[in-house]
């Protein structure tokens, strides 16, 4: 049946009526039902070992663009609502942006799902599904506050199996109810699944705001993405996901392995489990258990597993690497207590130094030692970062298994972050190279041939103009923000952290503020936008926030320096964000604090959208730099070297770089009465000493060379033609960074689905 047919069956059948009687709601629900439905009809790919991703995370971001891309139609579905006078862009708003991820790390793992569905693979990936998300951000008195995401409709994506898990906690047994995803592969017929486990009967509502009745697991164990651990019954919450998760998880597998006529002692030769960072580590002594279970011996299991998993490191914040006291896995998970305390043995026995024991001395179980010990393969996500794991955070481990070490640069599917959020873009480059880039993205680089083009230099500033305009308008409907676009738009948009330093970014912001304050005017009109969102309980990023958002306030009244320069914090930064801001940005910030941003994948989109770079020498910015070459990107700061050392030798002293002449009125900018007047003094006194005294990522240390090279960036702008050339050498290169590249390597190196 063409898809025509089925979509007019729908409507009728739901709403009683033909398309063109619809409302833009019931077109909606109408087509992702439709495209629901086409995708789950796909059958799987099948080449002999299936995948499995597991991961806390799945930032999908909307999905009916992109399904309907893979599916093929979405030209003519356009083409047809046209036609009874609909625009499908009306429509596809509507859509709520499922709320099951945080940042990089989650949206990586929703990037690979479409990769491997492209690239044919048997993959599917495993979560949970949390109902109120993270959480919804908004702005109130100049600060984050938190509530919950309510993104699941009535009618939504979520597919019921039928299929449910017992998974066995100390004090219960709960059920674990499998919903599945469908995951579409572009330019095939395939379709493999996301599966996320859901409780029986989930809580209707938390409290008031985020808080809700943390020892409730019943009812609450799938409600929130990262709970508030900041006490002991957050922390055991955590863990009470993350077994759920594993659990059932595995269950899952070994009933598939079944079902595909297979036997658990031949489970290493029909599946590979890629743990997405720590949370899902309980999958290697829950997977024993299961095997032990069904006949095999300790050896066997353990043989089995070891073969099966392979883990992927994504930081070496040495807050983020898990570790929970084995008491907490005595509560929740008894079963696999004795499993771990075997593995910590063995591993022992084989390599007695206590740096890479599983379980220390205070028997605390350091999931990301299991799955180095216990896994066949560790990758860290960019070389720079690979190299610092070898060669530093997990040196002892790379002398024991230096075989198992291997790089993936991370990537993101151009089809999302390009092809969809930048129709302009698409358009100009198939009319310059053609589309055989869309499959094969390498063949951007043909774009370079084209680089004293003065005809495709100035189309490519015309497309840029025109996302610049689009942001421009989206931000005075949604914030009220009357912004000038034909200003610099450079853009800061991740996740709110230290070590990311959107406070240095602040101070560069509060340096032009006082500057034009004394007549010295910037070159051309800046706005800086930032889009982030904070822990809840991260207590100095939610005080850079609140920064920020003066600053904001502070810009916006002063009608002095308001043609000159603005700042622009957009309210829930989300992917759906993320695809108005990437196509408008001129320069990307990528200025994390150098070896401490593992890869980031922010950076790859903004280059492929022809935004220029302003970075460290940090995660994958230093690939990028490799592939565009010093003229095509701005780079600063001290090297991941000096930054490792100087953390060696706790020899960071920022108060000496406080009191030098250019750095103080920066810094005491946030107590002055100004900016006192609009904010917290609380809140900006706290950040201010944290920054004279403490400045654990050392904002101090790069931001003179940060303020002068921002500004030769933001001079170089001037020459337009200039400029393009460099954004049309970050798009050629930008080929590289597809994740359709990270997952065929993933395969070649790793996971052999297609035979060794
Ligand atoms: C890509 C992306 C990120 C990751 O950004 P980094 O700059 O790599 O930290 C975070 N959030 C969203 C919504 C994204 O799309």
């Amino acid at each position: 049946m063409e898809w025509k047919e089925r979509f007019y069956q729908l409507t009728r059948e739901r709403f009683d009526r033909s398309p063109d009687q619809c409302g833009d709601r019931q077109l909606y629900l109408a087509l992702m039902l439709l495209a629901r439905e086409l995708s789950a009809n796909r059958p799987a790919p099948e080449t002999g070992r299936k995948l499995y991703y597991f991961s806390a995370e799945f930032l999908m971001g909307k999905l009916l663009s992109n399904t309907l891309l893979a599916l093929g139609i979405r030209d003519s579905v356009r083409e047809t609502l046209l036609a009874m006078g609909r625009d499908l862009n009306v429509i596809e708003e509507l859509e709520p942006e499922p709320s099951l991820g945080n940042g990089g790390l989650g949206r990586l793992a929703a990037c690979f799902l479409d990769s491997i569905a492209a690239l044919e693979l048997p993959g599917d990936g495993v979560g949970l599904n949390y109902h109120f998300g993270l959480f919804h951000q908004n702005f109130v008195k100049f600060k984050q506050a938190e509530y919950p995401d309510t993104w699941l409709e009535e009618e939504n994506w979520l597919i019921s199996t039928g299929r449910t898990f017992t998974v066995p906690f100390g004090a219960m047994d709960l059920k674990a109810v499998l919903y599945d995803i469908p995951v579409p592969g572009a330019g095939n017929g395939y379709a493999n699944r996301l599966h996320l486990f859901d409780l029986e009967e989930p809580a209707r509502e938390p409290w008031v705001g985020i808080r809700f009745d943390k020892g409730d697991i019943a009812h609450n164990l799938t409600s929130f993405l990262y709970p508030d651990d900041g006490d002991e019954a957050g922390r055991l919450l955590r863990v009470y996901q993350q077994y759920f998760m594993v659990s059932a998880g595995a269950q899952l597998i070994l009933q598939e392995l079944e079902e595909r006529g297979y036997r658990p002692e031949e489970l290493a030769d029909h599946v590979v489990i890629q743990i997405n960072d720590t949370h899902p580590s309980m999958v290697i002594p829950e997977m024993i258990r299961l095997l032990m279970a069904k006949g095999l011996t300790f050896d066997q299991a353990a043989d089995q597993v070891s073969r099966t998993c392979a883990y992927t490191n994504h930081t070496i914040l040495a807050e983020a690497l898990e570790k929970w006291p084995m008491h907490f896995i005595e509560t929740v998970a008894p079963g696999i207590v004795p499993i771990i305390r075997e593995l910590d043995r063995r591993t022992r026995e084989a390599h007695p130094d206590p740096r890479t024991a599983i379980v220390d001395g205070n028997d605390v179980v350091h999931m990301a030692h299991m799955d180095i010990h216990w896994g066949f393969s560790v990758n860290g996500v960019a070389a720079l970062h690979t190299e610092i794991l070898k060669k530093s955070e997990l040196k002892p481990f790379y002398d024991l298994y230096p075989g198992k070490f291997n790089n993936k640069t991370n990537g993101v599917t151009l089809r999302r972050w390009l092809e969809a959020c930048n129709p302009g873009l698409t358009a100009l480059l198939d009319e310059v190279i053609g589309d055989g880039w869309r499959r094969d993205p390498d063949q951007l680089e043909k774009l370079m041939a084209f680089r004293e083009d003065t005809g495709v230099l100035d189309r490519l500033l015309e497309v840029k103009q025109a996302s610049k305009d689009a942001l421009a308008r989206h931000l005075w409907v949604e914030q009220g923000l009357e912004l000038d676009s034909a200003s610099v738009f450079d853009i800061q948009s991740k996740r709110l952290h230290e070590y990311k330093r959107q406070q240095m970014n602040a101070l560069y912001v509060i340096s032009k503020y006082l500057a034009i304050r004394e007549g010295r005017l910037p070159e051309r009109p800046i706005t800086v936008f930032f889009g982030a969102k904070a822990a809840p309980s991260y207590v100095m990023a939610k005080h850079i926030i609140h920064l920020i958002l003066c600053l904001q306030e502070l810009t916006e009244r002063d009608p002095r320096v308001r043609p000159w320069l603005r700042v622009a914090m957009v309210e829930n930064y989300n992917v759906t964000w993320a695809e108005r801001m990437i196509p408008a940005c001129d320069i990307s910030e990528q200025i994390s604090l150098a070896s401490k941003e593992a890869s980031g994948t922010g950076n790859m989109k903004f280059m492929a959208n022809g935004a220029v770079t302003l970075g460290t020498m940090d995660g994958a910015n230093v690939e990028i730099a490799q592939l565009v070459g010093q003229d095509n990107i701005y780079t600063f700061g001290r090297s991941s070297d000096t930054v490792i050392d100087l953390y060696h030798r706790w020899a960071y002293r920022p108060r000496d770089l406080y009191h030098r002449e250019a750095i103080e009125p920066l810094v005491d900018f946030l107590v002055s009465p100004e900016l006192l007047a609009i904010g917290d003094p609380a809140d900006l006194s706290a950040l201010w000493r944290d920054m004279k005294n403490k400045d654990w990522f050392m904002a101090l240390l790069d931001v003179e060379e940060y303020i002068q090279t921002r500004d030769r960036a933001i001079h170089d702008y001037g020459d337009r033609r200039a400029w393009a050339k460099k954004m049309l050498v970050n798009i050629a290169h930008a080929g590289y960074f597809s994740s359709d590249r990270t997952i065929a390597q993933y395969e070649k190196d790793i996971w052999h689905l297609r035979g060794v």
